[in-house]
């Protein structure tokens, strides 16, 4: 039985369909829509449509057609305020309309038949690039979801993406921003009811100069990797991708915030070569490549004096493999195992009689500190091990972090 007999017999059986029940039901009424839509409104295609003006749609209920223009115009309203450049529709239906249309179809089976959802938001998919002059996306800036249950037109905006490398010019700034006391993340008003506190973190000091540009909700820092609070982050920078929640604006001129969060921060934190970027790079990000290396720059300081000849044995009895059990410091929150790490190369310059510098080229990942101190012989071998005298390290600063194979020391 084809389309047309199919659609008389349950208008005969059932009663009248709306527009957009008959469209789901043959699944191809949606090609004659592009015709209607430009330079009509909504109400005059109805009015052309609609089989019956007595009697509800017998799947719908009229619930779409008598929503569906108070949605839109509600959607046009909120999208008003927000910079966008592509734009899809999400539909939500009450569930007794799913219901009505599963019955349907198990009791005529059209060949053809589209779900109302899938149809309808194929219609309101044109509808908006029809009224917005903004072209359809799967991966679109904004996302309208028009929810026929509770009658309201919701506007979801996508993240955007911005790339850039920070350096970290002063001591005690933490990479993520902290979890408000007060409030315990909640919110209130000390934290401006996020939940959490922007000062003294490399991701709030950021973040807030964005949001403040892209009028955004919130933020997220993901970088590559990170350095202690107590250490700096010199030379190229880190590796991070900022994700903008919710933004009203989206094409800034990267350079000019650049130059605002530089102005602001002057002498403790800096971004550098930012660049609009995308969810892939964070995944990227995050992973972390195994070949990156990263040269540190730290003040060793040594119980009992140190001879120029035990520093000459500790830049060659240094380099090669490194076994480093989770250090006890971050063993609360990291699995205990041991890794294996590389230490490239060691350059050391004394500073006083038990003080002296080491620079270390190193795999991404092995820990530092306790490369100085052995962690109580968790980390061997360690500068105490091979100087026989306790060493703990006073300052640390990643100078550069590498992911190629290019020579720094
Ligand atoms: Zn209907
Ligand atoms: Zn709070």
């Amino acid at each position: 039985m084809d389309d047309f007999n199919i659609v008389s017999r349950i208008v005969r059986e059932r009663g009248p369909l709306c527009p957009y029940c008959l469209g789901s039901l043959v699944g191809t009424l949606l090609k004659e829509f592009p015709n209607y839509v430009k330079g009509l409104s909504l109400s005059f295609i109805l009015d052309r449509l609609v089989s019956s003006g007595k009697e509800a749609c017998v799947i719908c209920s009229d619930t779409i057609s008598e929503n569906v223009e108070y949605l839109l115009e509600k959607a046009l309203n909120k999208l008003e305020n927000i910079e966008y450049y592509s734009i899809k529709a999400g539909v939500i239906l009450p569930p007794d309309i799913i219901e009505k249309e599963d019955r349907i179809r198990a009791s005529y089976n059209p060949p053809n038949m589209e779900s109302v959802k899938v149809t309808l938001i194929k219609w309101l998919d044109l509808l908006l690039s029809a009224k917005t002059g903004r072209h359809v996306s799967k991966e679109a800036d904004v996302e309208v979801i028009f929810d026929f249950s509770l009658k309201d037109a919701l506007i979801k905006v996508a993240p955007v993406f911005v790339y850039g490398r920070y350096r970290k010019l002063e001591r005690g700034i933490s990479q993520s921003r902290r979890i408000c006391q007060h409030c315990n993340g909640q919110g209130c008003e000390k934290c401006n009811w996020t939940g959490k506190i922007a000062e003294g973190s490399v991701e709030g000091m950021i973040g807030e100069v964005i949001k403040e540009a892209f009028v955004s909700e919130d933020y997220v820092l993901h970088a590559a990797g990170r350095e202690d609070v107590d250490a700096r982050m010199l030379g190229m920078g880190r590796p991070f991708v900022m994700e903008i929640i919710s933004p009203k604006k989206r094409r800034l001129d990267l350079e000019e915030i650049s130059k605002r969060i530089n102005d602001r921060w002057k002498g403790k934190i800096e971004v550098i070569g930012l660049r609009y970027s995308n969810r892939k790079e964070v995944a990227k990000i995050k992973e972390g490549s195994p070949f990156v290396r990263k040269l540190y720059r730290a003040l060793v300081e040594v119980e009992g004096d140190i001879s120029d000849d035990e520093l000459e044995k500790l830049e060659s009895s240094l380099r090669g493999i490194i076994k480093q059990r989770t250090p006890q410091r971050v063993a609360w929150r990291r699995a205990d195992i041991v890794r294996t790490k590389k230490v490239y190369d060691v350059k050391t310059m004394r500073i006083g009689k038990n003080i002296f510098e080491m620079r270390v080229l190193c795999d991404g990942g092995l820990y530092v500190k306790e490369l100085i101190s052995g962690d109580d012989g968790r980390t061997t071998p360690s500068v105490s091990e091979i100087l026989g005298k306790k060493s703990f390290c006073r300052e640390l600063d990643v100078l550069e972090v590498l992911d190629n194979s290019q020579q720094v020391m």
